[in-house]
């Protein structure tokens, strides 16, 4: 009576949880397929058990054909209970060959006892009943108690071949469920009753159950594809067994604008479709979604042809766009890509590499394919240590040097002006040149810092050396659009001017088209605030960018200053320098050529009636003290 009352309250346990799981989450998910399957098996074990232990018990009795059909249907669902169980974890566990192989053999032999249990209803050999309709003997018993036993212990080996991929609550639940199985068949043979392999069976189905729970907390709420912390568990892992993976980061540009223009409804339905591409593209691969716009891809190493397909096939959906509703959306994916182990590998650096090598990627726009393995682990500690080093300079400021280039007048070889280029001296690392740190230094939000320091230090070698304003119509500094967009800072760069009592008319200040183009209204402010007083503007760097003619015409630029590379062009004897001349002359722009290196090139600039140049052929950038020398030989000639 107890033994039916305990099998009929797991009944309803069971049951209900199988309901609930229904209820709140989509059925079809995989792991959810996989607990519905096991639960389903138990339910049919637990509701023959109730059945043929109703009978057994005296409780209700059959006909003896119903009652030897019952116990039949009962033994067989014992090693069937066992086998989905067993199998769903196999499933996990091994690549798809070995399973559907160890599927078939399984499956086939739990068949074949299916198939002789029901023929020997007729036969009665494999097992002999007594005339209360009760087993008394026959094989069939050994038969069902070795089949499970086998079932168990493929299971177990499979777990134990593949120890190192499982998480440490996975391999408890799969030995515990094995050993209780196990226990359970042994106290099964010698007591014949059934108590222990209902109850552990259900116990080993809750703790399964919580560790799907836990599954379910790694999962991305929107996407249902795993989120960071799972990603992070992952890479931990591979580290751990020291593999070999090939890591991509996808990362969808401007999402935010995608956001703006679809609503959140819209973009949500694009990171959907999205992680469903990904997912169904790359079943064999981790898959994850670590943050709004990111994704992770997680291979076994490529090789770069393997990579090379993998990146095209993203790079063509992205191209050819997800569905929301009617509308076909394309956007584009920016792919950094790991390759692990790295020299430490340790997962910060790994972690570290991912964003290092999205900048790289994002910065550098002409190369679409960035790969970041042990030999690039130099590249990435340099740029750290030169970030610890401008961070470092901004409390010791002798580490910031200030050198002087002269820009010459090409009708007399005189100097008129100089360009203060900045640089950083590291004790270890000697000098560090700004085509180097000054990106870095935008990045990390210091530039502003620096363009004052160096607007300090210009100053103190003016006031230092008043001959210099003489001799010198202005000297210029580099400035990018952050410089000009804080709200006081035309203020405060008047102060130190007003402090140090240099003229605003002696400073100039270099800017590239990048910053003419910027829309924010507190640059133009700045700017015409600076210009009010005399500060000078020139256009650097013409002839890289986009060449906005309109904004040359229209902004207040005294000079423009045509790029080195505009000046090394030969191709069709300097067609290029030839015919940006003559358009800025047109346009009434006084003129410098940057990069001037050689009597040739000067000759070609003189001829474009180009005023002043600016090179090596006259001078590198000199430290202050080898400026000063310089100019006084300069002038003694
Ligand atoms: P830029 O403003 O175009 O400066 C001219 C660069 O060309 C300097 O490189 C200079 O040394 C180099 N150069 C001058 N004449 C020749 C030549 O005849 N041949 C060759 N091959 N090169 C020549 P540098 O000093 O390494 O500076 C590189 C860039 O870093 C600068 O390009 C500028 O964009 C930036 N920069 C330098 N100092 C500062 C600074 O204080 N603030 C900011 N924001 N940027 C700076
Ligand atoms: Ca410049
Ligand atoms: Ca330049």
């Amino acid at each position: 009576m107890e033994l039916v009352m305990m099998e009929l309250f797991l009944l309803i346990v069971v049951v209900s949880i199988v309901v609930n799981q229904k209820g709140t989450s989509s059925l079809f998910n995989y792991q959810d397929v996989e607990v519905v399957s096991v639960a389903s098996a138990y339910i049919g074990y637990l509701a023959l058990a109730v059945l043929s232990h109703v009978h057994i018990r005296g409780l209700f009795p059959f006909s003896p054909a119903i009652a030897r059909l019952v116990t039949i249907l009962h033994i067989v669902s014992i090693p069937l209970l066992i086998f989905v169980w067993m199998n769903s974890i196999e499933k996990r566990l091994l690549s798809k060959r070995s399973y559907s192989l160890f599927s078939w053999v399984q499956g086939a032999l739990l068949v074949l006892f299916s198939v002789a249990s029901f023929v020997d209803l007729m036969l009665n050999r494999l097992y002999v009943f007594s005339w209360e309709q009760m087993i008394r003997g026959g094989w069939g018993i050994p038969l069902m108690l070795g089949l499970s036993t086998f079932f168990v212990f493929v299971e177990l080996g499979t777990a134990l071949v593949k120890w190192k991929l499982i998480e440490w609550h996975e391999r408890a639940i799969m030995v515990l469920t094995a050993l209780f199985l196990l226990f359970s068949l042994i106290l099964f043979e010698t007591f014949r009753q059934p108590y222990m392999l209902s109850l552990s069976s259900a116990f080993m189905l809750l703790l399964s159950f919580l560790s799907w729970q836990r599954k379910e907390l790694l999962l991305d709420w929107l996407t249902r594809i795993p989120n960071n912390q799972a990603f992070q568990g992952a890479l931990k892992h591979a580290i751990d067994s020291n593999s070999h993976k090939t890591i991509l980061l996808l990362d969808i540009e401007n999402f935010r604008l995608l956001n703006e223009r679809y609503g959140e409804d819209g973009g949500d339905a694009i990171l959907s479709s999205f992680a469903d591409f990904l997912k169904t593209t790359y079943e064999q691969a981790g898959v994850f979604r670590i943050g709004g716009n990111r994704f992770v891809l997680m291979f076994p190493l490529l090789t770069h042809n393997e990579l090379v397909r993998e990146v095209n096939i993203i790079k063509e959906k992205t191209a050819k766009g997800c569905s929301i509703g009617e509308m076909q959306v394309s956007f584009h994916v920016n792919i950094a890509i790991v390759e692990i182990p790295l020299q430490k590998n340790t997962v910060d650096e790994v972690l570290d590499s991912l964003s290092f090598t999205m900048t790289e990627v994002k910065e550098k726009r002409r190369q679409p394919v960035i790969i970041f393995n042990q030999k690039l682990t130099g590249v990435r500690q340099r740029r750290l240590d030169i970030l610890s080093i401008l961070r470092k300079a901004l409390m010791e400021q002798d580490m910031i040097q200030v050198y002087f280039q002269p820009i010459m007048d090409v009708d007399d070889n005189k100097p008129v002006a100089a360009e203060a280029l900045m640089r950083l001296q590291d004790e270890r690392m000697g000098i560090i040149s700004p085509g180097e740190f000054i990106p870095l230094a935008e990045q990390a939000g210091l530039i502003s810092m620096y363009t004052e320091i160096m607007l300090q230090k210009v100053c103190a070698f003016l006031i230092e050396h008043p001959s210099i304003q003489e001799r010198l119509s202005h000297v210029s500094i580099n400035i990018v659009a952050e410089d000009l967009a804080v709200g006081d800072i035309a203020c405060k760069l008047l102060d130190i001017l007003s402090q140090k009592g240099i003229d605003a008319k002696k400073i100039g200040f270099e800017v590239t088209e990048s910053m003419v183009l910027s829309s924010n209204p507190i640059v133009a402010k700045s700017w015409q605030a600076l210009q009010d007083m005399g500060v000078r503007f020139f256009l650097d760097d013409f002839g890289t960018g986009y060449a906005n003619l309109e904004s040359l015409v229209n902004l207040p630029f005294d000079v423009v200053k045509i790029d080195r590379s505009v000046v090394s062009n030969t191709t069709n004897s300097y067609e290029l320098l030839s015919l940006i001349a003559g358009m800025l002359q047109r346009l009434g722009k006084e003129v410098i050529a940057e990069g001037v290196e050689t009597l040739e090139q000067l000759e070609m600039v003189k001829s474009n009636r180009i005023s002043y140049v600016q090179g090596y052929h006259f001078s590198r950038p000199l430290p202050p003290g080898e400026f000063l020398s310089w100019l006084e030989a300069s002038s003694a000639d």
